[in-house]
């Protein structure tokens, strides 16, 4: 679960995120979509732990990220606790971001045997489920360099997985695909999705939105301008910001 409340993020002078309620359900999968510049990218990587949150309340699967609170004060938390935190929460990103030195089971073995220095036989087993997971048996010893686009972020997302994440956050993981690997991708996530995972996805994939999502937030200059059942804000969007995106996207 992931509980925001009064989440402000600025760079310099500029509030990319500005007061930001969140709250998503353990199993949901909530889609987030809007304008280059809204601030979705930022939203994850703070519930993430890549970017601390100036102000207001986050709280992973019921913990404070990054943070621990006494009567008096909130105090950063030591980067070992931060680490472990941030193995609960994975991520993907539009570009594939695999270790290109390193085969797609090294890859995903690199997080359980560097990170948590789990054994490494046991690691490999589960590399190699989950590479099937993601319909890649057989690639565990291809390098990034000789997979394709969508193949590699399969890798990516069993990469993440491996790490036995609580949730999982995609950072338009389809954007940077060939159209024909599009496809592939969103079965896998799909089929995450319909095993329970607790998913947040920005994206500019209606279709997937529509047929997967439970929620969707429309994002714009740093505010969530309108949230609801995925279905219904596509179908009839609220507010004029949201009828507008929807307009040019869809
Ligand atoms: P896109 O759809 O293009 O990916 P986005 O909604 O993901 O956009 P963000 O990447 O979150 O938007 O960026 C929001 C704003 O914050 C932008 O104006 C961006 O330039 C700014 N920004 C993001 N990261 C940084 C940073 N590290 N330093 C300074 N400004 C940043
Ligand atoms: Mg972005």
């Amino acid at each position: 679960t992931v509980h925001g409340r009064g989440i402000r993020k600025s760079f310099g002078s500029k509030t990319v995120l500005q007061n930001i309620d969140l709250d998503i359900a353990s199993g949901e999968i909530c889609c987030i979509i809007g304008p280059s510049g809204s601030g979705k990218s930022t939203l994850l990587r703070c519930v993430n732990g890549l970017e601390t949150v100036d102000l207001g309340v986050l709280k992973v699967n019921g913990e404070h990220f990054g943070y621990y609170e006494t009567d008096t004060a909130f105090h950063a938390l030591s980067r070992k606790r931060l680490a472990e935190q941030r193995t609960k929460v994975g991520i993907v990103f539009q570009q594939f971001n695999l270790f290109p030195n390193m085969t797609a089971r090294d890859n995903i073995m690199a997080g359980p045997v560097l990170v948590k220095h789990g054994d490494k036989q046991q690691a490999s087993e589960q590399a190699q489920q989950l590479l099937a997971s993601v319909g890649l048996s057989g690639f565990g010893g291809h390098y990034p360099a000789q997979l394709s686009g969508g193949q590699q972020q399969r890798v990516a997302i069993a990469r993440a997985l491996a790490m036995d994440p609580q949730i999982m956050l995609f950072d338009e993981p389809t954007s940077a695909l060939d159209p024909e690997k599009v496809g592939e991708v969103l079965a896998v996530m799909k089929d995450l999705a319909q095993k329970g995972m607790t998913m947040i996805v920005v994206t500019h994939e209606m279709g997937f939105a529509r047929e997967v999502a439970d929620t969707l937030l429309f994002m714009d200059e740093g505010c969530i301008v309108e949230r609801g059942d995925a279905r219904e804000v596509l179908a009839h969007p609220k507010e004029r910001r949201t009828q507008a995106f929807l307009e040019r996207v869809l």
